[in-house]
């Protein structure tokens, strides 16, 4: 069987940092990557899908036929950006290259740019690309649990000892080896965990869970459904869903780490699917994979515009 199908180092993408320098060294590198990941086919006019035609200016392509010009970076995260490229491309390549991220601080610093807002909206920008909608299910062997994080406001006293609840789903490939994982803030809402082992898993699939008696229904929801029930209380919850557990304990350590001030509740959901998106690469031989994925879901993920990632929040998390 071939093993490899997926995209390439030095091929699909830059693999070494080097590389990454010599292909972006121009806007025109930046466009033609782009340009490659939304239309991996080649050019097609949208009008009159004709595949004739001339490059006009930064990013345009324009229709030999019916003239019509078609900006590469439209209708994806980076529409109407005002920033060349090449320093959105070096965001992606430090928010991907290193193992746990950087924070919106260390991101400024080192992209040299003027205001700490801009860094934010970036980093909040990649998150939105991080996760992409109607992905694949979970399978085989699932432990599905409910944890706590906490302190995740800045700080400030009156904001911050409330604890959120995040549901977490993770493969289990052997008895102490994680496969995949999905994370969701908790929603108050009757069975969220029940519904959320359904969206998450794929049916037929060995659920684990502890022994909450909302949980006995998955049994009946077409999982094959194993429970733990803490005997006496002397076991702790670590030896029966050793995954979850895992999974809790670098969560929480990211959060408090990587993000430096802390998370806000209203987006929690997206460093939620930051940290998903880094840890389901965990083992990827070259970081500029990780890259490559970013980018690829950038140009298919729409716009969003400073006041919409900003919702009533402060900008300092
Ligand atoms: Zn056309």
């Amino acid at each position: 069987m071939a093993e490899h199908s997926g995209p390439l180092p030095g091929v699909d993408y830059p693999g070494t940092f080097p590389e990454f320098q010599e292909w972006f060294s121009t806007e025109r590198g930046c466009f033609d990557f782009l340009a490659g990941l939304r239309w991996p086919g080649g050019f097609v006019c949208p009008k009159c899908d004709a595949t004739k035609f001339w490059r006009t200016g930064d990013g345009l392509w324009m229709c030999r036929v019916c003239q019509r010009r078609t900006s590469v970076t439209a209708g994806t995260l980076f529409d109407r950006t005002r920033t060349p490229l090449q320093t959105w491309f070096a965001a992606a390549w430090f928010i991907t290259a290193q193992k746990n991220g950087v924070s919106a601080l260390g991101l400024q610093r080192v992209l040299g740019l003027k205001s700490y807002e801009t860094a934010w909206a970036w980093m909040h920008k990649f998150r939105r690309a991080m996760v992409i909608p109607g992905r694949d299910v979970l399978t085989g062997t699932v432990e599905v649990d409910e944890t706590f994080v906490g302190g995740i406001s800045r700080g400030n006293a009156g904001r911050s000892s409330s604890k959120l609840g995040v549901m977490v789903a993770a493969e289990m490939l052997g008895p102490r080896k994680l496969g995949r994982i999905r994370l969701e803030p908790t929603l108050k809402e009757p069975l969220a965990l029940v519904t959320f082992a359904t969206r998450t898993v794929e049916p037929g699939s060995r659920i684990k869970t502890d022994g909450a008696r909302e949980l006995r229904r998955l049994s009946g929801l077409g999982y094959q459904h194993d429970y733990y029930t803490q005997l006496g209380g002397t076991k702790p919850a670590h030896v029966d869903l050793p995954g979850v557990h895992i999974v809790a304990s670098l969560l929480k350590r990211w959060l408090q780490g990587t993000l430096q001030y802390g998370a806000s509740s209203d987006h929690l959901a997206y460093y939620l699917d930051e940290f998903t998106f880094r840890f389901n690469r965990r083992s990827a031989k070259n970081r500029g994979l990780l890259f490559y994925r970013l980018m690829s879901q950038a140009v298919n993920t729409e716009p969003h515009p400073l006041p919409s990632l900003v919702s009533d929040q402060p900008l300092w998390e």
